[in-house]
């Protein structure tokens, strides 16, 4: 008799349009490991009688998403040093004892993706971040650790890219820009879109002046949601442009990693989420 399979859920709110549970299903199969994998819907208010019940049913390593990423840090009983630097946690590791270890697997996702799938070289860069909120909290750390010259934050509300800059505590390399004053700010070789715009139907108001020649931009949205900022970029004239399906894939096994030892290759998936994704 085969044991049953290992069970596992990305929490969030809304969380209908998740790729995760198709994606951690293929690496199931890629691998040979039996897992169930649900998206389960939890508004902040109920998220930890959610999770506590979902553990307490069976359930093992699970993935949180926005908006919950900082509730989810604050329900870890330990969190990995990168966790601990980003403050938010979107991978959850049971402890045998009972309660979670947090993890961050976003930074090391969009720093895979980058570095393997596009061969891209991210020392001596200046890089604005756009946006100031999970995500953004979540790769900011990883992008200095790969060799960023400087880091620009530049976030709609004010405060919370100050509160970001502050976090990271490196004055000489991390600076803050007002959203409306970009532009006369100069240029940047490599952008990177962490706002949640286009997931709303939003597009970003930003002047083409910001992107240097031969930029690099980024979108961690993917698919439709990302349309918006790759057309603008493309018209601003950057030399690659890029959305986050790679680093949702590779966060993914980052986390997978975590949960069964083994890390998956990530081609397949990646590569079968794009048709899917370029035919819709
Ligand atoms: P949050 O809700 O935590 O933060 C949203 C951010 O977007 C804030 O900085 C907010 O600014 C900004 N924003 C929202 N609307 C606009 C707008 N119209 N113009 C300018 N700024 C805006 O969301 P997350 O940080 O968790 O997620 C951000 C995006 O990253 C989402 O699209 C998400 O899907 C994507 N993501 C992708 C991942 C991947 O693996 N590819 C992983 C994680 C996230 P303000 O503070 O002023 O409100």
């Amino acid at each position: 008799m085969s044991a049953s399979p290992q069970r596992h859920a990305v929490f969030g709110h809304p969380i209908n349009h998740s790729l995760s549970p198709a994606i951690h299903r293929r690496f199931g199969q890629q691998t040979g490991i039996e897992l169930r994998y649900d998206a389960i819907d939890a508004p902040p208010e109920t998220f930890a009688a959610q999770l506590d019940a979902f553990r307490r049913d069976g359930g093992g390593g699970a993935n949180v998403t926005l908006p919950l990423k900082t509730l989810a840090f604050e329900r870890c009983a330990q969190v990995s040093d990168y966790a601990a630097r980003t403050g938010v946690v979107n991978t959850l590791e049971p402890l045998p004892g009972g309660g979670w270890r947090g993890h961050n697997t976003d930074g090391p996702g969009l720093i895979a993706d980058l570095a393997e799938r596009h061969g891209q070289d991210l020392r001596e860069r200046d890089l604005l971040l756009l946006g100031a909120g999970g995500a953004a909290q979540g790769v900011a750390f990883a992008l200095l650790d790969a060799g960023v010259r400087s880091l620009t934050i530049a976030n709609r509300n004010a405060e919370r890219a100050d509160a970001l800059a502050d976090r990271i505590g490196e004055p000489g390399r991390v600076h803050v820009r007002y959203w409306n004053d970009l532009r006369n700010a100069g240029s940047w070789d490599f952008i990177i879109n962490a706002t949640s715009a286009g997931v709303q139907g939003e597009a970003v108001d930003l002047p083409f002046a910001i992107v240097a020649t031969r930029a690099l931009c980024y979108d961690l949205s993917y698919g439709r949601a990302a349309t918006a900022f790759l057309a603008w970029s493309r018209a601003a004239g950057a030399a690659h442009v890029f959305d986050g399906l790679g680093m949702l894939v590779e966060q993914a096994a980052e986390a997978f990693a975590i949960w069964h030892g083994r890390r998956p290759d990530t081609d397949a998936a990646h590569d079968e989420l794009r048709a899917k994704l370029d035919g819709a």
